[in-house]
């Protein structure tokens, strides 16, 4: 049954993947490698573990019919697997849990983070105030600028938020600030890393933690494919956007032995894989080194990090997990790239259709689902990993969208209750 077995030992995904530490770090590295080398099958661990997921998270997250929109699309049916509906409203919490429950029992008191747009720093600072742990986050000064709701809940949570006033002050600093701080402080300190990045074992040990969305998939299609009469077990594609890539491997984690179903990674393709202003690693980047891990990496000529772009924060990242690098490279999982508008119409189109706010990090898997259904049979069926809910997101498509309201083709010509400007309608 489970032919696919990767890491290895040290961490490696074929070429990518492994772990690229100072030797400061090398001993807190092998210490948590041995601490979850020892926890993750033992039974009262994963007990826990399904306990906080059951009663803190409120798992299982259901599986939606988006019924209108594949009707609208007149192709595939689509399915979204609603981790917006998870407490702190997306998947980042499920790892949280996980790296804080093992932090507890390696007897760690401190727990650090970095964040880019604070979802990840808002996950920790929750888990930390349930556990009563010490948190410190740090996060770059321009992002503090730009997310201060987000710095505002971690503080409500507890945590201390350090501003990162280095290099571009942004994600990629305060990762290495938050480094800096590990290394100063590994007795007591853990390390939480948001995504599948970072040296071995947290590519694998957030895959694992992440894992639950597609276990509770497998089990949840059979039953929502035959209600609504379609004869297949699994659907025909599994779609998540994909920044570091955390919420795409653990939806596509337990789909790799399912060579029938298609795995699709949604970058963010920003202005166009064209212009240069984008956050699409896989596609544009090329192999390097980041954050502890051989992986694809958006690098110029001397190696150097460019900059990139996307409209969603938490898609906006120069790497990518390297469990991706190795699927794209074995051809299991296909990555395309939506743009920053196409994003912002499936925001909207989603919001009227089915009465469900999307994270714009979301809404980059449904617009390729919509792509994707319309060139399919009505008895294939696409499930679309809803990484999270939008409310985060609505200042910024505010900006965006001008005070353009939307509406659907079937509403053409009729007025929008609500809307003072003139009402676009859907491409
Ligand atoms: C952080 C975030 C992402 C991107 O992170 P991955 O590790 O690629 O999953 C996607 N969706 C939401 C809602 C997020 O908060």
């Amino acid at each position: 049954m489970n032919t696919y077995q990767q890491p290895d030992a040290a961490g490696h995904f074929g070429i990518y993947g492994g772990s690229f530490v100072s030797e400061t770090l090398t001993h807190a590295i092998i210490e948590l490698r041995q601490a979850y080398a020892h926890y993750q099958n033992d039974p009262e661990f994963l007990a826990e573990f399904q306990y906080e997921l059951a009663h803190f998270v409120g798992r299982p997250s259901p599986v939606y019919h988006a019924a209108r929109m594949s009707r609208e699309v007149g192709g595939a049916q689509i399915y979204l697997k609603r981790e917006d509906l998870n407490h702190t409203g997306a998947h980042k919490i499920n790892n949280t849990i996980g790296q804080a429950m093992l932090a507890k029992r390696m007897g760690k008191t401190r727990i650090i983070a970095e964040t880019g747009a604070g979802q990840h720093g808002v996950a920790t600072a929750t888990i930390c105030a349930r556990y009563g742990m010490e948190c410190v986050v740090y996060m770059g000064a321009e992002d503090i600028k730009r997310q201060s709701p987000n710095v505002y809940r971690m503080k409500l949570l507890g945590a201390t938020v350090v501003p990162v006033h280095s290099g571009s002050k942004t994600l990629k600093d305060a990762l290495n600030e938050a480094m800096r701080d590990w290394v100063a402080n590994v007795d007591n300190t853990f390390y939480i890393i948001g995504t599948v990045a970072g040296p071995h074992p947290y590519p694998m040990m957030v895959r694992d933690f992440q894992s639950v969305i597609g276990k509770e998939c497998l089990t949840q299609m059979p039953h929502i494919l035959a209600r609504t009469g379609l004869h297949s077990q699994q659907p025909d594609a599994v779609i998540a956007c994909v920044g570091g890539g955390s919420n795409a491997m653990g939806i596509f984690y337990p789909y790799i032995d399912h060579p029938q179903t298609r795995l699709i990674g949604v970058e963010a393709a920003g202005e166009g894989l064209e212009s240069g202003k984008h956050s699409a690693s896989l596609q544009r980047g090329s192999p390097g080194v980041l954050h502890g891990n051989r992986t694809f990496i958006l690098q110029d000529e001397n190696g150097q990090i460019t900059e990139t772009h996307s409209i969603s924060a938490g898609l906006d990242y120069p790497g990518v997990g390297p469990e991706h690098a190795y699927l794209q490279e074995i051809g299991r999982a296909e990555y395309v790239g939506i743009t920053d508008s196409e994003a912002l119409g499936a925001f909207h189109y989603l919001c009227r259709t089915e009465g469900i706010i999307p994270a714009l990090e979301s809404s980059h898997a449904v617009a390729y689902a919509k792509k994707l259904a319309a060139t399919l049979r009505q008895d294939q069926s696409i499930l679309v990993n809803l990484s999270g809910r939008g409310d985060k997101d609505i200042g910024t498509v505010a900006d965006l969208s001008q005070g353009d309201f939307y509406c659907r083709p079937s509403c053409q010509g009729q007025s929008v209750k609500g809307a003072e400007q003139p009402v676009k309608v859907f491409k």
